[in-house]
């Protein structure tokens, strides 16, 4: 295919080069496994580790709807990728590579291409994962980056979200709710929090972190995990319904950070504002008692926070309990599209 006519841009940018031109310039070097073939074939053709089984995930990110325009365009191509990489995470999978579908519309032009793509260069690098292909075409509508995340597992050692049992207990990585107030901040919500603290919500909500190291180590050790993407609430409902289970969350238990605490002073709306909001990008999971030594040891071991903030019930349904363990009403569990 030829590049898209409307991809040339007359002003003092550099133009977008033809399709081939921007594959070889900007993407082929990124295609650092020989599974990727240089990109100079039809498709990519992976060869998994012995007794190991492939995890596949995709994820879009849409102009307007998860990112921004004027965000910039290397912290946009982090984040395309890592919310693949914490979908991986959960299911305890180590990264291998990632095919990557650009629509491209007209304003972008190639500085903002070679920014992005250098982007995907640095976290290639610090996870460990290799560009394998992709599809570029031109589009009226907004840029959209689809990414598609291929892992490896054990075989048969996938973590599901299907695997809690009455009994277990329900533990989350790091803090919950910052991505949603870095996204009130962008949204000029802010005003009262300190400039650092503003920032290191609105990094939370750009380049979120993926549990990578913990994930993998996740198989044996969790009955059930997956990661928070639309609100802690509506995804550990995900896993309550998956696993025919209750699962009870004490909302004084689930790690809240200082900035958040700052922004949303009352405790009720904070904890009801961070417990919905989506874009956390953390790992909730279930393990039975027996394998609480395990958990703190790993956790201890990887530097990953992990809290306990809750329990598994035969039952269904998600509840969320004030200190006193009366429900909290919640209407609007998390983050729906449509
Ligand atoms: P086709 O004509 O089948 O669509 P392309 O010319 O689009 O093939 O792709 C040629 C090669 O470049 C393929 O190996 C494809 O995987 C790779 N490729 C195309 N676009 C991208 C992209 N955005 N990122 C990574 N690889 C890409
Ligand atoms: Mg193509």
């Amino acid at each position: 295919m030829e590049g898209h006519p409307g991809m040339m841009n007359s002003g003092s940018e550099p133009p977008v080069p033809s399709e081939f031109e921007l594959i070889a310039r900007l993407f082929a070097p990124l295609a650092t496994s020989s599974d990727a073939l240089g990109l100079r074939d039809d498709a990519a053709l992976i060869t998994p580790p012995d007794n190991s089984e492939l995890v596949v995930t995709a994820d879009a990110l849409v102009e307007g709807v998860h990112f921004f325009r004027a965000d910039p365009a290397d912290r946009i191509a982090k984040k395309a990728l890592r919310v693949n990489l914490s979908d991986l995470a959960g299911k305890g999978a180590i990264p291998h590579g990632y095919l990557l579908v650009l629509s491209i519309p007209q304003w972008v032009d190639f500085h903002w291409l070679t920014r992005f793509s250098e982007g995907l260069r640095v976290d290639q690098e610090r996870f460990q994962l290799s560009l394998l292909g992709g599809d570029t075409t031109a589009t009226p509508g907004p840029l959209t980056i689809a990414i598609t995340a291929i892992g490896t597992v054990g075989r048969g050692r996938m973590v599901s979200r299907s695997g809690a049992r009455p009994g277990d207990d329900v533990f989350v990585t790091g803090t919950i709710g910052d991505a949603g107030a870095g996204l009130a901040c962008l949204q000029g919500l802010c005003g009262k929090l300190s400039r650092s603290e503003r920032q290191m919500l609105i990094d939370r909500y750009q380049v979120p972190e993926p549990r990578t190291s913990l994930g993998k180590v996740l198989p044996g050790v969790v009955s059930a995990a997956l990661d928070i993407s639309d609100g802690l609430i509506a995804d550990i409902g995900h896993l309550a319904s998956a696993s025919n289970v209750r699962v009870e969350v004490h909302a004084s238990k689930v790690p809240i950070s200082e900035p958040v605490g700052h922004l949303w002073q009352d405790r009720r709306e904070a904890w009801f504002r961070a417990l919905t909001a989506g874009d956390d990008y953390e790992i909730a999971f279930t393990a039975p008692r027996t394998n609480h030594n395990a958990v703190g040891k790993l956790a201890a071991e990887l530097g990953v926070s992990v809290s306990r903030i809750g329990r598994v019930l035969s039952g269904e349904g998600v509840f969320l309990l004030d200190e006193m363990g009366i429900e909290i009403p919640v209407q609007q569990k998390g983050y729906v599209h449509f």
